[in-house]
């Protein structure tokens, strides 16, 4: 990086090839945040799916007897949450946008965070857990261990899109044939007790999966599709096909639904304004 004039008072400065960092430090590797709550609720996240798939074979889908049926239904379950998990992990282990930290500015500097002393494009704001300025800054989630920014935003959304297919494929499997035993008034009350409460707890789950996610799921949707900054320089230009495509990647592929696809790169990553 280009050398930083001694004089200038901490934060950045802005040299002949953009933003240099007045202390730069290298980026890690591996972006993981060392935050107690988060790597609980992110483990109880692997646990909830896990238990699942488990259970929906336990007690669903084996006790059915029908091997098409277990086959089929088993192998959608299991393929959509090991897209929900691939993808949590992707959104967990990828750096957000975290902008490079400086020296603490001196007070009064303009368009420096106080905390971590980095210059703050537009949409950035600095997150206490992960304790950077994070662009493009959504929330925070415990639920995977990290933020949402505009790095890893394709994953998060991705994860909750599986997440609540999954837990609806699941409501669909446990509810449709209820519901059709009891319209025709046979509901079977011989299932032993054990059974009924893994059903229950299986049922429980995907509820919580289902309403949960797909309210995640649909916040990002809104969120993503009415973004006005999506487009650097052209206010008010963005629509919400431009929106999605610069969250989801250039041109609609298969690559927009794999957690095992980036994004790519952006015209919009790395700092691009100093306010
Ligand atoms: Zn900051
Ligand atoms: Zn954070």
């Amino acid at each position: 990086p280009p050398a930083v004039p001694p004089h200038h008072p901490g934060c950045y400065t802005l040299g002949p090839a953009g933003l240099a960092p007045r202390s730069p430090a290298a980026a890690p590797r591996v972006w993981f945040v060392p935050d107690a709550l988060g790597i609980v609720c992110a483990s109880a996240t692997w646990a909830l799916t896990l238990s699942e798939g488990a259970l929906l074979l336990s007690a669903w889908l084996l006790p059915a007897q029908q091997p098409a049926y277990s086959a089929v239904h088993g192998s959608l379950f299991h393929l959509l949450a090991s897209l929900a998990l691939a993808s949590h992990a992707r959104t967990m282990f990828t750096d957000p946008g975290a902008l490079p930290a400086g020296a603490p500015p001196a007070p009064g500097l303009a368009g420096c965070c106080p905390l971590c002393g980095a210059v703050r494009p537009p949409g950035a704001h600095h997150c206490r857990v992960c304790q950077r300025c994070i662009r493009r800054a959504h929330h925070h989630c415990p639920w995977v261990n990290n933020c949402v920014g505009e790095d890893n935003r394709k994953f998060f959304v991705l994860f909750t899109l599986y997440t609540a297919l999954g837990a609806l494929h699941v409501l669909l499997l446990l509810s449709v044939p209820a519901l059709r035993a009891y319209a025709r008034g046979e509901w079977d009350l011989r299932t032993p007790v054990r059974l009924q409460a893994s059903l229950l707890f299986l049922f429980m789950v995907a509820l919580n999966g289902f309403l949960f996610a797909g309210l995640m799921f649909t916040i990002q949707m809104h969120s993503i599709l009415t973004d006005p900054q999506s487009q650097p320089g052209e206010p008010g230009q963005a629509s919400a096909w431009t929106n999605l495509k610069a969250v989801l990647g250039p041109r609609p592929s298969p690559a927009w639904i794999s957690p095992f696809a980036s994004a790519g790169p952006r015209a919009a990553s790395g700092p691009q304004a100093v306010v």
